[in-house]
């Protein structure tokens, strides 16, 4: 028996939400007895992030897709061939065409936008539930998921042979990558996984990302939002400025994506990403259920708005009714002061 992980990564490094997918993948190992757990990488000249794999312990297998049709993570490309692994519940080793059995129990990746495209398909192919956004492992079997974005836990228990879950990063702590491996020869065997037709179901035209040289949202420790009330694009300057003080990531309500302030990749909530940092600062956000189910796991809630009733101030820990326009230059003033 085995749990597959599916990777994400960007063809150059792993993502972090991997290593959060790791914890979870061991947490249902216990559960297990003699499983194995096996990752997954789907890409395309991957070879450093394969290297960097080797350096996480724990895995007894890497299994590696590297085809120019995985240059860009499509789920039509994707789902057939995880379909096919676990189908033929086995793989071969490119170079001597040896076939090794295995046995899945769970394909297990992040709740990211590419996992989320995939794992329905996958789910679907082999006709089994998917299980969404995890956030914890009660068993082999169980799992806690948020519903009704995020206003209840569901405990849900799944009899299908194969699970297929999605897991929310922000909810189990980051497997460590042990360094020092990365220097040696590892010992975890690396599989080639056999060349796939492309499904010719999609094609990828363009990404455009924000280039950001503030830290990644979804793993930034402190993450300062900006909603409808800041009004436009070049207000959101006010915001930067700040954060790059904080060394804090900068996140939207939809809000302010769908007015064109910011790129939609800002955006936090039940419709964007999923943020818990140790500390969340929301400036002119209302605090919509979509949004608060973006920032629930959040440690400290810090709540800037100008209208005494908003929402938001339920969920806060610290509740400031200001004019935003007053209250940014003067934090950003004092936190120069204090350097
Ligand atoms: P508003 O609700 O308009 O709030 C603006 C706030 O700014 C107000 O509270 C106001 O008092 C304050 N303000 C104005 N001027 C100032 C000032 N000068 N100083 C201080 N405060 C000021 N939303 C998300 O954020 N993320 C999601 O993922 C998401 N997904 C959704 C999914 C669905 C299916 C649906 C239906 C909705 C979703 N939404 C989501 C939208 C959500 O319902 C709200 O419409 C949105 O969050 C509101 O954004 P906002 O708080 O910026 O704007």
């Amino acid at each position: 028996m085995a749990i597959l992980i599916v990777a994400d990564h960007d063809n150059h490094t792993l993502q972090a939400a991997t290593f959060s997918v790791l914890t979870a993948a061991s947490e249902i190992a216990k559960h297990i007895s003699d499983t194995e757990l096996h990752l997954l990488i789907i890409g395309n000249e991957c070879q450093s992030v394969i290297a960097m794999a080797q350096g996480i312990t724990g895995l007894s297998k890497i299994l590696v897709a590297d085809h120019q049709i995985h240059q860009y993570p499509l789920a039509e490309n994707i789902a057939p061939l995880i379909f096919s692994l676990v189908q033929e519940q086995g793989h071969c080793n490119d170079e001597n065409r040896e076939f090794d059995k295995v046995e899945y129990s769970h394909i297990i990746t992040s709740a990211g936008t590419t996992g989320k495209d995939y794992q329905p398909r996958v789910a679907a192919l082999l006709d089994v539930a998917q299980i969404s956004d995890i956030i914890s492992v009660e068993s082999a079997d169980t799992f806690k998921r948020p519903i009704y974005a995020g206003k209840a836990i569901a405990t849900v228990q799944s009899s299908d042979a194969i699970k297929v879950l999605t897991v929310r990063s922000s909810a189990f702590t980051a497997a460590s990558l042990t360094t020092e491996l990365l220097a040696i020869e590892s010992q975890v065997p690396v599989a080639a996984l056999a060349a796939q037709a492309d499904s010719g179901k999609s094609a990828f035209i363009k990404a455009e990302l924000t280039q950001s040289s503030r830290p990644e949202l979804t793993t930034a420790k402190i993450v300062i939002s900006g909603g409808r009330g800041m009004q436009n694009t070049d207000n959101f300057e006010l915001l930067y400025t700040l954060a790059d003080q904080l060394h804090a990531a900068v996140g939207a309500s939809r809000a302010a994506v769908d007015a064109g302030f910011v790129a939609n990749d800002l955006q936090i909530g039940q419709t964007g990403k999923i943020v818990a940092p140790d500390l969340y600062i929301a400036v002119g956000i209302s605090g919509a259920i979509q949004h608060i189910a973006g920032i629930a796991g959040s440690k400290v809630i810090v709540a800037i708005n100008n209208d005494p009733d908003a929402p938001i101030f339920d969920v806060a820990d610290y509740c400031l009714v200001a004019d935003l326009f007053e209250v940014l230059p003067e934090l950003t003033a004092v936190l120069k002061v204090k350097g």
